[in-house]
C-alpha cells in the first residue's frame, strides 16, 4: 500500500502501539483511585502531560487532555464564548476552518452571536489585516487555524495576535493547530494564541486523543464536560490512559530528528510538485507552504472517481478533507476555483516515512487515470 493521506490520519509506529498496550495491560488503574495501581496511572497521565506540554512549549498545567481535535476546537469556542458573553457577541473566524470550528460557530449564531467569516484569496491565504479590519470593540473571539488541512496554507497567527493587541482587543485568540503541531516549529508561549487545539492521530498516536492549551487570559474555564472534576475540573471523564500513553510516545518519536523530518517532508513535497505538475492536466491548488500537505487538481476529472480508482490500486490520497465524505469542500468553494479545477481537487499529504517512489507511483496512476477515463464535459 502507498499511503499519501497523512493529513487524514497517520500510521501508528510499533513503539506507540507498545506504549498503548503497556498502559492497557500494566497501568489499567483509574488515576483517581487511592492505591498504588491508581497512583501509577495518575503518574502516567502526569508524565504524558509533561511530554506533550514540552513539545507544545507550555506548562503542563496549561494543557487539558481531550478526546480529539474536534473536542478541543468545540471546547475552545465554548470557553471563549462564555468568557466574552457580556461583550456584545461578535466573533471572527475564516470561511476555511475545519468543520470542528465552523459548526460550533454556527451554534453560536443560533444563540444570537454575529460571526464574521474571513474569505481567503485565490491561493487560500488569509491575512492579519483582514482580522484587523473585522475587529470590533465587542469582538469576543477570533479563531484562525494554523495550517489549513486542505491546502496546507499557513495562517499568520502570531501576526494576528499582534494586530489584536495593537487594537487593544479583549477578544481571545484560538488557533486550530491540529495540522500544525509537530509539522511546523511553533511554541505556545510565543505564538500569541490564548487557546490552541491539537490532536494525536495526525502524528502517529491512536485516534481519540487530543489536547487544548489554555493560556492565562482565559479566566475560570467553564468545562465542556462537567462531572468528576478530572483535568483540574476543566474536563471531566476518567482519563484515557492508554490513548495518552500513545500520544506521549508518538510525540517523543516525532521529536527525535524533528528538523530532519520536516526537511524530508518539505523535499518530498517539492519532488511531488515537480512530478505531478509535469503531467498534462494537473495544476496546483492554493499556495500552501506547510511541508506535509499539497493540493493539486486533475482538471475536469471528478476527484471522488480518482480517489476510488487509486484506492483500488492501493494508493491512498484524498479529495480534500476526509471529513467531507463526498460533499463539495467549503474550502475550495471559498477560494472561487474554476468549476473544473474544483471538481478535480486532490489532497496529497506526506509523513516522515514517505519516499519519492511513493510519489512516482502516484504520478503514474494519475497519468493512467487521465488516459483511460473521460473527463466531465
Ligand atoms: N482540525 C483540523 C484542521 C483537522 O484537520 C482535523 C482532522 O482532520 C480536526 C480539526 C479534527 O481532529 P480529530 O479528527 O482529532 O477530531
Amino acid at each position: 500500500m502507498i499511503y499519501l493521506d497523512h493529513a487524514a490520519t497517520t500510521p501508528v509506529p510499533p513503539g506507540v502501539a507498545d506504549a498503548v498496550r503497556g498502559a492497557l495491560v500494566n497501568e489499567f488503574g483509574n488515576p483517581s483511585s487511592q492505591y498504588p495501581l491508581g497512583r501509577a496511572a495518575k503518574a502516567l497521565v502526569a508524565d504524558c502531560r509533561a511530554v506533550v506540554a514540552d513539545a507544545l512549549g507550555c506548562r503542563p498545567e496549561q494543557l487539558v487532555f481531550t478526546s480529539c481535535g474536534t473536542e478541543s476546537d468545540n471546547f475552545a469556542v465554548r470557553l471563549a464564548a462564555w468568557q466574552g458573553r457580556h461583550a456584545g457577541k461578535h466573533a471572527i473566524t475564516t470561511a476555511v476552518e475545519h468543520s470542528a470550528v465552523l459548526e460550533p460557530f454556527r451554534q453560536l449564531e443560533q444563540e444570537g452571536w454575529t460571526v464574521t467569516y474571513l474569505k481567503p484569496d485565490k491561493n487560500g491565504n488569509v491575512t492579519a489585516a483582514q482580522v484587523a479590519e473585522a475587529l470590533r470593540p465587542e469582538t469576543a473571539l477570533v479563531s484562525v487555524m494554523l495550517v489549513n488541512n486542505e491546502t496546507g496554507c499557513v495562517f499568520p497567527v502570531r501576526e494576528i495576535a499582534d494586530v489584536m493587541r495593537d487594537a487593544g482587543s479583549k477578544a481571545l485568540l484560538h488557533t486550530d493547530a491540529v495540522q500544525g503541531f509537530l509539522k511546523l516549529p511553533f511554541r505556545a508561549d510565543t505564538l500569541g494564541a490564548d487557546l490552541i487545539s491539537v490532536s494525536g492521530h495526525k502524528l502517529g498516536a491512536p485516534k481519540g486523543v487530543g489536547a487544548l492549551y489554555i493560556g492565562e487570559r482565559v479566566r475560570n474555564p467553564r468545562p465542556l464536560l462537567a462531572g468528576g472534576g478530572q483535568e483540574e475540573g476543566r474536563r471531566s471523564g476518567t482519563e484515557a490512559t492508554a490513548q495518552l500513553a500513545g500520544f506521549a510516545k508518538a510525540v517523543e518519536l516525532r521529536r527525535a530528528g524533528f528538523e530532519e523530518k520536516l526537511a524530508h517532508m518539505a523535499a518530498i513535497k517539492v519532488y511531488a510538485l515537480d512530478r505531478l505538475l509535469a503531467l498534462d492536466g494537473v495544476v496546483r491548488v492554493g499556495g500552501g507552504t506547510a511541508p506535509h500537505i499539497l493540493a493539486v487538481s486533475l482538471v475536469g476529472y471528478p476527484s471522488a472517481n480518482v480517489v476510488e480508482d487509486l484506492g483500488a490500486q492501493g494508493i491512498c490520497i484524498s479529495a480534500g478533507s476526509a471529513c467531507h465524505r463526498g460533499k463539495a469542500s467549503h474550502v475550495y468553494e471559498a477560494m472561487d476555483l474554476p468549476k473544473k479545477v474544483k471538481a478535480g481537487v486532490l489532497r496529497v499529504s506526506f509523513g516522515p516515512e514517505t519516499q519519492e517512489s511513493d510519489v512516482d507511483a502516484l504520478a503514474e496512476a494519475l497519468r493512467r487515470h487521465r488516459d483511460t477515463r473521460f473527463p466531465m464535459l
